[in-house]
């Protein structure tokens, strides 16, 4: 789901359409709609309701119908030169051409078609998956269910990052602020209300109780009941255009297209001239007309269009299949040209399995890492909340409890007696290490009730609860929170937990577990000091602070003069393929960088541990921010680690990157990473953790949310972009070639004197025939390539540079020329002694040396024996067809005598045929073996 803007704000829908939901009560609209906020709808309602009133989608009109693309495929510049010919042929009263020119036009508009549909389907499922998962209440649970299975009366949790997945009535709101710029135009994001309205005409920016598919959560979090689904929402009432993986051409398809409509021109200007040439100097009129038709036939690449979208389509199911979901097309070639990959700490290299293993109060430190090994055989057991010793330290509860207070992370233990959270890693951790101190969730909450709060936000890193206090507080935790004054009397307690640099300038005071100190510079540097020495062993670190109120207080205001507690200690452990895939990076010529949150000294032992970066240089977001970006394009070159850092920080540094000429990917989950992803080359964002809106923003995401497979589609990219090339290359060189046989072919009578008996060396259906076969069928089995054993041990390849570059122009112009002079030579030959199969042998060697050409050029540095002359299945099958096929026109007489004009050749003819066409993969080998000679005499090029 886009959200582009409309042009005009839309008028309120019909009054009597629905219920003008805005003015109904929160209950009332729950009971209109027949559901339960605390149980949500049960199965059997849900599919009841499904049946009656479809899936919530928008009906997508911006696929493109079977109609159109055969349309489109009819009217391509190339085939409409073919229909000229195939016109031309019939002025001539030249039946037979005429007729075989249109039938294999439509065959070629045919494959292209089927290619194209095939291409337009792969899409749209591509589209279907990238459908946003929601959180809703379902028989008494949350579930996490796709957002197309949403009904009217599904309740739903909200938060800053959601796109709002259908039209909704709030029913709680925490700071809910929505950004509704596409639909209404306002700029400013919406800060939402429960409250009902009286107004049943207000405008769709005024029902602030109402949230509209397509919208975005920017702040805060909410639940809200579903009202309307699909079609019946505001948005689709005006959809027209609804797409979330973006069609139209790729960079390497413009360039492609133009290169097969320049090739067209120049045919029809060759035609031309050889018909105005031949007819000035005296030829039949008929004949130089066939031979223009020839000419023109043989230039257009037939096949050229329908290959590249089949491949580049093709490559996006194979990324599909490695995890990496492409959202827009052109992301398949330009990760191929990748130099740089930024890339979150959190999740995408580490595991984001957070496990509390320290916790550090007023000097006072425990490892729980021990204790919890000591406990693993109790939990295996199935023992599901055996208490940890925490000493003797009340105010290590108390941290324990205030941090899990202050979050939203759920716990719950599972049918083996695991405790299972749901929510952000980090938060579910600590409701574990609460858990296992014997302090429970819902007890917590009982005894001190959230009241208000502000959100975490990874510009501030950091996040505060305010709990009521209540009168009674249940055994076991009076003793915590009674003796150790968060509940002495009545009123209102804030809790804040974030980064501890943050926090630290927050305080006042610090608890030393009897007294309220202040923060004093003695105090500051023993909690700096755990800090530091926490972080440098990787850990990430989290401080917690309280303050008591007497009001409950919601705003920024609430975070000063707070009271530090203690420091929580957590490991996230590195994903295990990720240092292989940083290997691969570096091998490939691809800098891979680590952009956190996190404090400095973990995230530079994390990039060293996985080879991110050899030494300890980091820049911070408070270096970042004094850096001018002539500055930071200097340190960005060096330095692979940024710590600390906001997400606003991301984007000067992709901006200082590509300045300096690197193709950038970079990562990202949150609501505030979008700008990033959407300026970066290739935006990655994250399946599993990631939010919605930085969902849409990206060209590809990741469903595992795994580095590993950034760098993974990194070798796809590179693979399709060499078989794009090889499909070219071999396109180009065979339309040389043949061109070069129609133009040069009076050369040699020319030179020896002789007579010229045939204006033209090949009847127009021959060479549509060649093609057919070469750009059409063994065209299609170069997409399918494996890729080169070096296609990641080499430097990337620079967008700039064109397709013809590093040798393949070289290579188009003497395989080009090594074709012609072949094929004439043998034409020339044959044609000397008298022989009827002049014809047929050019026809015939053209083909075999096509056929080995293809085999010749599947790698381009090693040799065909190297890479298995059966690892390209399709290619065996299609090269053997071709060759069946060309047997069948010279042997079935009816194809031979009357369809393609040939005579039938003698076994030795057909070898010296297949003979020939066998030198041109010698010579190629020769070429690729000089190729490879050249290259080990050169020194490696060096790596950033
Ligand atoms: P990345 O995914 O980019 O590596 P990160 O996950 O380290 O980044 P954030 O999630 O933005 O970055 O966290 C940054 C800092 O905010 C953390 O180092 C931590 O101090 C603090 N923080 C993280 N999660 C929470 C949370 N749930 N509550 C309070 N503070 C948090």
């Amino acid at each position: 789901m886009t959200t582009r803007p409309l042009k005009a704000p839309l008028s309120p829908a019909p009054a009597d359409a629905e219920p003008p939901w805005h003015t109904l009560e929160a209950g009332a609209t729950l009971a209109a709609l027949a559901t339960d906020p605390e149980r949500g709808l049960g199965e059997a309602e849900v599919g009841a309701r499904l049946a009656r009133l479809g899936p919530n989608e928008l009906v997508d009109r911006g696929v493109k119908s079977p109609w159109k693309i055969l349309w489109e495929q009819l009217t391509a510049v190339m085939v409409l030169i073919l229909f000229a010919a195939a016109g031309l042929s019939a002025f001539l009263e030249k039946w037979l051409e005429a007729g075989a020119i249109l039938a294999i036009v439509l065959l070629f508009a045919l494959l292209g078609f089927l290619q194209e549909y095939r291409a337009e389907r792969a899409i749209a499922a591509l589209r279907r998956l990238a459908v946003p998962v929601v959180r809703a209440r379902r028989g008494g649970e949350w579930r996490e269910i796709s957002a197309r299975d949403l009904v009217p009366g599904d309740v739903i949790a909200l938060e800053a990052g959601n796109v709002v997945p259908a039209d909704v009535r709030l029913l709680e709101s925490a700071n809910l602020r929505v950004q509704e710029a596409a639909l209404t135009g306002e700029s400013e994001p919406v800060e939402k209300e429960v409250a009902a309205l009286t107004r049943a005409d207000a405008p769709l920016g005024d029902r602030r109780n109402l949230g509209f598919m397509g919208t975005t959560v920017t702040y805060g979090r909410g639940a809200a009941v579903v009202v309307e689904t699909g079609m019946r929402t505001q948005l689709g009432r005006i959809a027209t255009l609804i797409q979330d993986v973006k069609g139209g051409m790729t960079p390497l398809q413009a360039r492609l297209d133009r290169v097969g409509k320049g090739l067209a021109a120049a045919g029809v200007v060759v035609a031309l001239l050889i018909l105005f040439v031949g007819l000035a100097a005296g030829e039949a009129f008929e004949d130089m007309v066939l031979t223009a038709i020839s000419v023109a036939v043989a230039v257009v690449p037939e096949g050229l269009p329908a290959v590249v979208t089949f491949t580049l389509a093709l490559g996006a199911q194979k990324m599909l299949r490695r995890s990496a979901l492409i959202r827009k097309l052109p992301a398949v070639e330009t990760l191929g040209s990748v130099t740089t990959i930024c890339s979150d700490k959190t999740g995408t290299l580490t595991e984001n399995r957070m496990t509390v293993t320290v916790l550090d109060v007023a000097g006072e430190r425990v490892d729980l890492s021990q204790t919890l090994h000591a406990r693993l055989p109790a939990l295996e057991r199935g023992d599901a909340r055996p208490e940890v010793s925490l000493g003797t330290s009340p105010l290590m509860r108390l941290t324990l409890a205030a941090a899990a207070l202050c979050n939203d992370a759920t716990v719950k233990t599972s049918d083996e007696g695991r405790l299972d959270t749901l929510g952000d890693p980090t938060e579910g951790a600590l409701l574990v290490a609460a858990a296992n101190a014997g302090l429970a969730q819902g007890e917590l909450t009982a005894a001190l009730p959230r009241v208000a709060e502000l959100p975490f936000d990874s510009e501030r890193k950091r996040m505060t609860t305010v709990h009521a206090r209540a009168r009674t507080v249940p055994d076991g935790l009076g003793a915590v929170l009674g003796r150790d004054g968060l509940n002495p009397g009545l009123g209102f307690v804030a809790l804040t937990k974030g980064a501890v640099d943050g926090l630290l300038g927050l305080s006042a005071h610090v608890f030393d577990g009897s007294d309220v100190r202040p923060l004093d510079p003695e105090w500051r540097r023993r909690i700096e000091g755990a800090n530091d020495a926490l972080a440098r062993d990787g850990m990430r670190v989290l401080g917690v602070a309280f303050r008591l109120l007497d009001a409950p207080l919601a705003d920024e205001g609430v975070e000063q003069g707070l009271v530090f507690l203690g420091l929580v200690g957590m490991i996230d452990p590195p994903r295990p393929e990720v240092r292989e895939a940083v290997a691969r990076c570096r091998a490939a010529g691809i800098r891979p960088i680590m952009i956190t949150g996190d404090h400095p000294l973990t995230a530079s032992f994390i990039a060293r541990d996985l080879g991110i970066s050899t030494d300890e240089r980091v820049i911070t977001g408070v270096d970042l921010a004094r850096m001018t970006d002539a500055d930071l394009g200097r340190a960005a070159s060096d330095v692979n680690v940024f710590a600390r850092v906001s997400p606003e920080h991301k984007l000067r540094i992709v901006e200082a990157l590509q300045t300096r000429g690197q193709v950038v990917a970079m990562t990202g989950d949150g609501v505030n990473d979008a700008p990033a992803l959407k300026k970066a080359d290739i935006g990655v964002a994250m399946g599993i953790t990631g939010t919605d809106v930085s969902k849409e923003a990206a060209d590809m995401v990741l469903r595992d949310d795994n580095f590993a497979t950034i760098v993974a589609s990194v070798e796809e990219g590179r693979t399709i972009y060499d078989n794009l090339r090889r499909f070219v290359k071999f396109a180009i060189t065979g339309n040389v070639g043949k061109v070069g046989v129609m133009l040069l072919w009076p050369l040699p009578f020319a030179l020896t004197g002789l007579p010229l008996g045939s204006a033209v060396a090949l009847l127009p259906l021959q060479l549509l025939w060649l093609n057919l076969m070469t750009d059409g069928l063994l065209g299609l089995a170069m997409g399918v390539e494996k890729p080169e054993s070096n296609v990641m041990g080499r430097p990337p390849q620079s967008p700039k540079e064109g397709i013809f570059s590093g040798g393949m122009g070289w290579h188009v112009v003497w395989v080009g020329a090594y074709i012609t002079v072949v094929a004439l030579g043998v034409g020339f030959w044959y044609y000397r002694q008298d022989l009827p199969q002049w014809q047929t042998m050019i026809f015939t060697t053209l083909a075999f040396l096509q056929v080995f050409q293809a085999l010749a050029i599947r790698s381009n540095t090693e040799p065909v024996w190297r890479i298995g002359l059966f690892s390209n299945r399709l290619l065996v099958g299609l090269t053997l067809l071709v060759v069946g096929l060309q047997l069948a026109v010279l042997y079935v007489p009816l194809l031979q005598a009357t369809f393609l004009r040939l005579v039938p050749l003698s076994a030795a003819d057909l070898l010296i045929a297949a003979g020939l066409g066998f030198t041109l993969l010698v010579a190629v080998e020769i070429e690729k073996w000089l190729a490879r000679r050249r290259r080990r005499g050169r020194p490696a090029p060096a790596h950033a």
